[in-house]
């Protein structure tokens, strides 16, 4: 499975930085989880391939550019660009985002081939099919509704966190997985803003190590996501620190394979 966090910060020049300001993965160039970056940062050939976007919540820094990429693509699209999330983010979706006012009601518009975006709801704890993957969400600990994910191409599993508190169902399910590969997980603060990081419901690289003591699985590639663009350095040297093996932070950019 190849796995890419899309970049979402540019310089003046057009070039990628290395800082996270937005959340959208791309797995195999076909589905993406979140979607934050999606319609500023896709190459052509991924924005032609890209027709799956699993939403795990409605926070701006996950959808920001969600109606720009169906925009893009709207006269071009010859099936729909797929929105798979729970009932409650898609109704929030529904609400705050495409209503008319933030912009158009994409679920409800037509090109000469049909619907150019359709919402497909999923339930937690069951496990359902997106393309070639097979995913179980597991809702977390966040402000809003958010599910963290299990992600499998039956050869390789890999886990998304996505933003969250301490939390322990979503550990639970990771830990009936046979074989983990990846775990993204998400540290937001530094250690010194836990008070902050726990009133918005994220992780400190403290917490995050915490949270990893309730996982059985070892010798995963665990990749540090979500990293508040201003402490960057800060949260990454409390990361190392931590002395965890095989624990990075995630490059923006760089295509992971397992
Ligand atoms: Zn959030
Ligand atoms: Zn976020």
């Amino acid at each position: 499975m190849k796995i890419q966090l899309l970049p979402s910060s540019f310089d003046a020049d057009g070039s990628a930085t290395a800082a996270q300001r937005l959340t959208c993965f791309i797995l195999d160039n076909r589905v993406t989880v979140d979607a934050g970056s999606i319609g500023i940062a896709l190459t052509d050939a991924q924005r032609r391939t890209v027709r799956d976007v699993i939403v795990t919540h409605p926070h701006m820094d996950h959808i920001a550019s969600l109606p720009i990429f169906v925009d893009d693509l709207f006269g071009e699209l010859q099936e729909p660009i797929r929105i798979h999330a729970t009932a409650a983010v898609i109704d929030l979706l529904k609400q705050d985002v495409f209503n008319d006012t933030v912009y158009p009601k994409f679920h409800e518009l037509t090109n000469h081939h049909g619907h150019v975006m359709q919402f497909v709801p999923f339930e937690t704890g069951r496990p359902f099919q997106v393309a070639h993957l097979t995913v179980t969400a597991i809702p977390v600990n966040h402000i809003v509704p958010t599910v963290g994910l299990i992600v499998s191409d039956r050869e390789t599993t890999v886990a998304f966190s996505s933003d969250t508190a301490e939390t322990a169902e979503f550990w639970e399910a990771v830990n009936h997985v046979p074989q983990l590969h990846a775990l993204f997980i998400e540290a937001s603060f530094p250690d010194s803003m836990e008070k902050l990081a726990q009133a918005s419901k994220h992780l400190t690289p403290s917490m995050l190590k915490k949270e990893l003591g309730k996982l059985n699985h070892n010798g995963m590639d665990i990749l540090a996501v979500h990293l508040k663009a201003g402490y960057r350095e800060k949260i990454a040297a409390e990361l190392s620190q931590l002395g965890i093996k095989k624990l990075s932070v995630m490059d923006t950019g760089r295509v992971y394979e397992w």
